[in-house]
């Protein structure tokens, strides 16, 4: 397993991006998460990456985040090899998950979120990249 990315909950990219970059982390690509109603910042840091999330939509999950709780670490994801596998062996297990079908993440992926109430309160993303496997 590696640690795929952390998710921040920010108000304004461009307003976050002037702090990353000031202790040198250098903003690689923004793209746009239409299911997720987030526009997201990716900064690589060594093997693993922030991603600042801004929202689209107030009524978004991170637009309903940053109501709640304001700016923050909204998620941590973690990259697995199969993830229908692994969604199914956690459910079989009683953790409860968000999504119990993977839907279209950012940069190719497939994600679901477990929720925190598994997970001693982190909204913890499963993430599998989608080149690394044949497409079907
Ligand atoms: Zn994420």
């Amino acid at each position: 397993m590696k640690l795929d990315h952390i998710g921040i909950a920010v108000e304004s990219i461009e307003r976050s991006l002037i702090f990353y970059e000031s202790i040198g982390i250098e903003l690689a690509k923004t793209e746009v998460v239409a299911d997720q109603k987030v526009r997201v910042a990716i900064l690589p840091v060594g093997e693993t990456r922030i991603e600042l999330l801004e929202t689209l939509d107030p009524d978004g999950p991170v637009g309903k985040f940053l109501a709640k709780k304001g700016q923050g670490l909204h998620h941590i994801a973690v990259r697995v090899e199969n993830i229908s596998g692994t969604i199914d062996k956690l459910t079989a297990q009683g953790i409860e998950l968000i999504d119990k079908v993977p839907r279209k993440g950012a940069g190719n992926s497939l994600i679901a979120f477990v929720h925190p109430r598994s997970t001693g309160g982190v909204l913890l993303e499963l993430t599998e990249k989608q080149d690394e496997r044949k497409a079907d």
